[in-house]
């Protein structure tokens, strides 16, 4: 495949953390940090209690956009306790995480649910984050075995999506035994699994899809691995956990994502 440039993006998960109090002011101390930083799409993506906050924090400055963490497959109804893509939008939301492993372990995800949300989405002019990888088990069961689970969930989550609407897609490789645990998937660990991602792009969809598409790496990315892990070839951007909770880290590791020799 030769050499396209594709756009950094580096998002920041604050998960179950931060009152709509709490949000405002980190969102306000990040874009302190980062907002003339240029080379890198900035998603920061609170609970849904805070995106109005963050949405007015983060009006009028180009490159930081607002995400959801979750969103449900129907577009309104009797869904008592869930939002819909409509009500993401009406807050300003570009973004929305689908098939993060904590929904997928905790929440009883399937690929089929993962698509029909990834569908949703793009429906209503959402930009989704796909988020794909194997438990620790699948990963020591040999790279055949962590191989056909991603290969299971890019097919399962991109099902039936025609080609126009992958420029609205980012798939995240997060292999779960690198969340939240202080383990991060070695760069040349995760080089390898967001190549294999884009090979499995190329085969199911086209190579030009293969080729622009953005593929992000999570799992402990911090500001001291950042730079080394987006400086891969095929890793275009980190999804953040815990880092992103503190302006100063979760900064740091934007700023990373700097292209060497180019002005900031
Ligand atoms: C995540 O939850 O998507 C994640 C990558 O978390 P952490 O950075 O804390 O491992």
């Amino acid at each position: 495949m030769s050499k396209i440039y594709r756009k950094k993006i580096i998002a920041g998960n604050w998960k179950m953390n931060k009152t709509a109090t709490e949000a405002k002011t980190l969102a306000a101390e990040v874009l302190n940090e980062v907002k003339k930083f240029d080379q890198a799409d900035i998603v920061l993506i609170p609970p849904f209690t805070a995106l109005g906050v963050v949405a007015e924090a983060i009006s009028g400055v180009p490159n930081v956009f607002l995400g959801a963490q979750n969103v449900h497959q129907a577009a309104s109804g009797a869904y008592t306790g869930e939002i819909s893509v409509a009500m993401l939008r009406d807050v300003y939301c570009r973004y929305v995480v689908i098939g993060h492993s904590e929904r997928r372990q905790y929440f009883a995800e399937t690929d089929a649910l993962i698509n029909e949300k990834v569908k949703t989405a793009l429906a209503g002019s959402l930009r989704v984050i796909l988020c794909v990888g194997e438990t620790l088990k699948e990963r020591e069961g040999g790279d055949a075995v962590w191989k056909k689970v991603l290969t299971k969930q890019v097919a399962g989550g991109l099902a039936g999506i025609p080609e126009k609407d992958f420029a609205d897609i980012i798939v995240a490789y997060e292999p779960v035994w690198a969340i939240g645990t202080g383990k991060t998937a070695t760069p040349a660990q995760a080089q390898e699994a967001h190549a294999f991602i884009r090979s499995l792009i190329e085969k199911n969809i086209t190579a030009e899809v293969a080729r622009k598409i953005r593929i992000q790496y999570g799992g402990s990315v911090k500001a001291d691995n950042a730079s080394e892990i987006l400086h891969q070839p095929d890793i275009d951007g980190a999804l953040v956990g815990g880092a992103s909770l503190d302006a100063r880290s979760f900064a740091a590791i934007v700023l990373s994502a700097a292209q060497p020799g180019a002005a900031s």
